[in-house]
């Protein structure tokens, strides 16, 4: 990754270079525009570069030991905060460890770095206590927000950060640029880009933890939900199972891998510093699960929209490699069916947000998914 992938974005590159290149870098800024317009990528790039020990013509250089702990989510001059717990929320429990930490001496970095994400979330004790750290920055500290809504944020936070705006991508240019990046061919791109709803940290994810064939079963199962053969509960339950054991998988294995790289530090860091850098990577595994669920609930989203799509107007199908599968079948669903399903998810979508008991979201949904279908008579 560099500057140059992060694409139709050019003023905003333009501004943080220079910033660099000048020496005149903010002590916050506020990154906004719509999912999926490259903020957070952008931040990461920002922070490379900041903190790069090459030459500044070619900052970031990717290739230094800090380019590489920061692409990783493994700086300990680095912190990231997004909103957790049942309410989804940044406390003020999140907001003292901010503060803790900016005071805490540098390990190695030039400037310390703190990401929030979504600062809409800050409840208001929260946001009041924020503001006193945006009104006295220690020296070379460095605070990043990143938003889809600023117009949700406390003004007085808003007023302290120099504003970085992102614009959106069309549709093709955005697709274009998936299939360029990830060297997709056929329909991947497509199916990607509006799966994801844009968002490239999310099409990474998919394919790092190869999602193909578990979106295989998931249509497998919906499209076969108004055959007339027995119901069977198994089905449903069998696919939650498969889907959690997915997550939990992809999950392990990030755990691991951070465990291993933290080692690295260990003896040489204090411990406050190595308690922030798993913090730091726990938050990046929690943050990645949720993404996960998220591209599943969209996936299954995705197969309702393209029935409809299907019966109505063909052009907005998303999966396009599944057109003739899904059109052999598409009759068979009611569109009372079809308007219950996706209210249905709508629901289950919002609940997830609210940190449920995932297992079971999955196998209630799918059952109700199942059941909800009996009391239509098939076609
Ligand atoms: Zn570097």
């Amino acid at each position: 990754m560099s500057f140059n992938d992060i694409v139709n974005q050019e003023l905003a590159k333009k501004i943080l270079i220079s910033a660099i290149k000048e020496n005149k870098v903010n002590h916050s800024y506020l990154f906004f525009g719509p999912e999926g317009s490259g903020k957070k990528l952008t931040a990461l790039e920002f922070i490379k570069a900041l903190n790069c020990l090459e030459e500044k013509e070619n900052r970031p250089c990717d290739s230094c030991s800090s380019c590489k702990r920061i692409s990783k989510y493994l700086h300990p001059d680095m912190m990231s905060v997004s909103p957790s717990g049942s309410k989804q929320v940044i406390g003020i429990d999140a907001i003292r460890n901010v503060e803790q930490f900016a005071q805490l001496k540098s390990f190695e970095a030039k400037y310390k770095v703190v990401l929030i994400d979504r600062p809409e979330k800050l409840t208001k004790e929260a946001g009041n206590s924020f503001l006193k750290t945006l009104e006295e920055p220690p020296a070379n500290v460095i605070i990043i927000l990143l938003t889809t809504f600023p117009d949700k944020i406390l003004p007085t936070i808003v007023s302290r950060c120099q504003k970085i705006k992102f614009l959106s991508l069309s549709p093709s240019e955005g697709i274009k640029i998936v299939k360029e990046r990830f060297n997709l061919e056929g329909d991947k791109a497509h199916i990607l880009y509006f799966v994801c709803s844009g968002k490239i940290k999310w099409m990474q994810l998919w394919l790092e933890s190869d999602i193909w064939d578990l979106r295989d079963s998931i249509f497998d199962f919906l499209i076969n939900i108004f055959s007339k053969e027995k119901l069977d509960y198994n089905v449903p339950l069998n696919l939650a199972q498969i889907i959690i054991e997915k997550i939990s998988m992809f999950t392990d294995r990030l755990k691991k891998e951070k465990q291993h790289d933290t080692k690295e530090f260990e003896g040489v860091l204090s411990s406050a510093q190595i308690k922030n850098i798993k913090d730091l990577g726990q938050s990046e595994v929690e943050d990645l699960k949720k993404d996960m669920i998220k591209i599943i609930f969209s996936i299954i989203k995705s197969f309702y929209a393209d029935i409809l799509a299907i019966n109505h107007d063909t052009k907005f199908i998303i999966n396009k490699d599944k057109e003739i599968f899904l059109d052999k079948k598409s009759k068979s669903f009611p569109s009372a069916y079809l308007s219950q399903a996706i209210e249905e998810l709508e629901r289950d979508d919002n609940f997830l947000d609210s940190g449920s008991n995932l297992s079971l979201t999955f196998q209630v949904m799918f059952i109700n998914l199942f059941c909800n279908a009996q009391q239509f008579p098939t076609k």
